[in-house]
């Protein structure tokens, strides 16, 4: 439904994007990000880490650097963890929208914006890509007896990124605030991206708005159409295992010297950016 005719525009500084990261990424992934979209939206990102990294500071990152303390490996504990204080410091920071990024993701701050501003922070609004075609089905423990039951429910996937309004946040923090999370994924035994799902459908009974706006590797990137690349919300690319599964983007750079795609989106949406190629005339 399109905003309220008198509701106030949407600023960037009401939203709050969360970056997943850990310390060994720092200088292969967050590097990127930083010298790219973030440099764009400085005061709306916060970095969720795992470990202290004075070179974070020099490049500019700053107080947005969050050491979680959780611990650095892949583990459903461990990211789960992360969420958690992703979810703290987005409430404490009283900001209207939460949106989730991976450090494989690029953020196009001015899209973002644009999608939100269509919604009401006060509505109960969960927005992003479905990585299934289906919903999951989790079997629920239920604390105290053996009880076992089976529920059904939507998520969006992490490494597409998602967001979530103040609204709906608010009505989650039983679930979801000062460490309840983790028990939360125990319920489930889920994935922290899997466990918001539940969390706002099984448990709340709001409902996953399907975005094809947001992007991670699981799709196929190059399918994308060229023409769209630069509305998109977020992107992603497939990495050293599959290094061809990157959006379609022309520009100044190679793949080579642009593996990702990313310097090249961001100077096509930034062309004054000072390392980005010089345009041409007319
Ligand atoms: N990540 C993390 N701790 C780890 C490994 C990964 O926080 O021990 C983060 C990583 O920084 C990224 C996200 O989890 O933001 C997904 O990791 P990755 O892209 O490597 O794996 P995927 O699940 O996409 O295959
Ligand atoms: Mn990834």
């Amino acid at each position: 439904p399109p905003a309220r005719a008198n509701a106030p525009r949407l600023r960037p500084d009401d939203v709050f994007i969360a970056v997943k990261t850990t310390r060994k990424n720092h200088g292969p992934r967050l590097g990127l990000l930083l010298r790219t979209w973030i440099s764009r939206a400085p005061r709306q990102t916060f970095i969720f880490t795992d470990g202290d990294d004075p070179d974070l500071q020099l490049q500019g990152a700053g107080s947005h650097v969050i050491n979680t303390n959780c611990s650095a490996v892949h583990t459903r504990q461990a990211l789960c963890c992360k969420m958690s204080v992703e979810y703290d410091k987005f409430i404490e920071s009283g900001r209207k929208w939460f949106c989730h990024v991976d450090d494989d993701n690029y953020v196009n701050p001015r899209s973002l914006l644009q999608l939100l501003s269509t919604f009401s922070p006060s509505q109960d609004i969960y927005l992003g890509r479905p990585s299934l075609d289906h919903p999951i089905e989790a079997t629920e423990r239920v604390q105290g007896g053996g009880t076992v039951t089976t529920v059904k429910f939507w998520f969006a996937t992490g490494g597409a990124g998602f967001c979530l309004s103040r609204g709906l946040a608010l009505k989650m923090s039983p679930w979801a605030s000062l460490g309840s999370f983790m028990s939360t994924a125990e319920r489930v035994r889920l994935p922290d991206d899997c466990t918001v799902g539940y969390i706002v459908e099984g448990l709340l009974g709001a409902r996953l708005r399907h975005s094809s706006l947001f992007h991670s590797h699981l799709e196929n990137l190059q399918r994308l159409p060229a023409a769209t690349v630069l509305q998109q919300v977020t992107l992603s690319y497939g990495g050293p295992e599959n290094p061809r599964n990157v959006v379609n983007v022309a520009g100044g750079f190679s793949l080579q010297q642009d593996p990702t795609r990313f310097k090249s989106v961001h100077c096509l949406l930034y062309p004054d950016t000072d390392w980005c190629p010089v345009q041409k005339q007319g």
